[in-house]
């Protein structure tokens, strides 16, 4: 039986029979230490009102994860969730519709397009250019909300499709430029500069951005030295210590336990021949999005929607849709420091399976 806590992931591991314990050999190095400190007397009050307990700040259970193949890491400690974060007073809705009338409110008159057009559909979804760009191909999906953390789920999904097609017309017209990322950065914790609702879409040439690369390189030395697919380990892995769920043949939902930051999850949608971002599949990243903003009550995230090239060359790797919560809009403190920017071991307080428990079925 599964003990549902990432604190327990040696005990849950160890327990792993056959091919599952051979995965977690091959593909991870986890380690529980325990971090020791001494309360003076003056300060036990402050820690019982903090903590509630003075044993568990003395005594503080540490989880080290590293993936050996991606050299994705994370270090969790269900302590650092309590512990007191300077916040702002902000008012997040008076925030929201103050900016109410900004250029994205009339993207037609007030944003520049693309060569190819404007692209639209029939939620209200329209594309722009992006004025300062990161890359030869840099679009926008301009949601029709205004408010970023109101459009349902039929929207969202609506608007990755637009995604998709302004990548598609683009890659016609320009054969070399095979290589798409589709992106949402929701809300001033995650990156956004905006607040209006919008995705970003992204199509390059001679390599993929060098996150997505350097997974591929991991994938395929995986299938070097084992022969086996690397993705679909992944997947069998966290499976086996109820970590992830699957939702079709194809298609899985999973709680990394080395995420980049907090509540991240990833649907991966495998095929053996090229993936397509399907309506179904484009549903379900919605779904999840909206899970996150209903039942998670996250406000600031980051998607980003991994694509293989489009010319099928990447035999056998899959879409994947990733998500992280970029926490509070009311907190003053930033998520990502030096162990997460320099070190690249991410310091993380939410247990996957608190995560994982709260979607519903895509
Ligand atoms: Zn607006």
């Amino acid at each position: 039986m599964v003990k549902k806590g990432i604190m327990h992931i040696e005990e849950n591991v160890k327990r792993l029979r056959g091919i599952n314990r051979e995965i977690f050999k091959e593909v991870y190095t986890i380690s529980t230490g325990s971090g020791r400190l001494i309360i003076p007397e003056a300060m036990i009050a402050w820690v019982k009102q903090t903590f509630g307990t003075t044993r568990i700040v003395e005594n503080q259970k540490i989880v080290k994860i590293m993936n050996n193949y991606t050299y994705e890491g994370a270090i969790f400690n269900e302590l650092r969730a309590k512990r007191p974060v300077q916040s702002v007073k902000t008012d997040v809705s008076k925030t929201i519709k103050s900016s109410i009338g900004d250029s994205f409110c009339v993207p037609e008159q007030k944003t520049p397009y693309d060569p190819i057009g404007r692209l639209k559909n029939r939620f209200g979804g329209i594309t722009a250019s992006n004025i300062s760009k990161y890359d030869e191909y840099h679009g926008l999906v301009i949601f029709k909300e205004h408010n970023p953390l109101e459009a349902s789920a039929m929207s969202i999904a609506s608007y990755i499709l637009l995604a998709k097609e302004w990548i598609e017309k683009n890659h016609k017209k320009d054969k070399e430029a095979k290589y798409p990322f589709i992106m949402w950065n929701c809300l001033w914790r995650s990156g956004a500069s905006i607040i209006h609702g919008h995705l970003q879409m992204l199509l390059t040439r001679n390599h993929h951005y060098a996150g997505i690369q350097l997974l591929r390189e991991a994938a395929q030395r995986y299938h070097r030295k084992t022969k086996r697919d690397y993705f679909k380990d992944i997947i069998k892995a966290h499976e086996a210590i109820g970590l992830a769920k699957r939702i079709d043949k194809e298609t899985a939902l999973i709680t990394p336990i080395t995420p980049a930051k907090e509540k991240e999850s990833w649907i991966i949608y495998q095929k053996d021949k090229h993936p397509e971002l399907t309506e179904e599949l484009a549903m379900r990243i919605a779904k999840l999005v909206r899970n996150y903003i209903t039942k998670l009550g996250v406000e600031s995230f980051n998607l980003g929607i991994i694509l293989p090239p489009l010319d099928n060359s990447w035999k056998g790797f899959p879409i994947i849709a990733k998500i992280i919560d970029r926490g509070s809009l009311h907190s003053s403190t930033n998520d990502f420091g030096a162990m997460e920017v320099i070190a690249k071991h991410s310091i993380i307080s939410t247990d996957p399976y608190k995560v994982i428990e709260k979607i519903d079925k895509l």
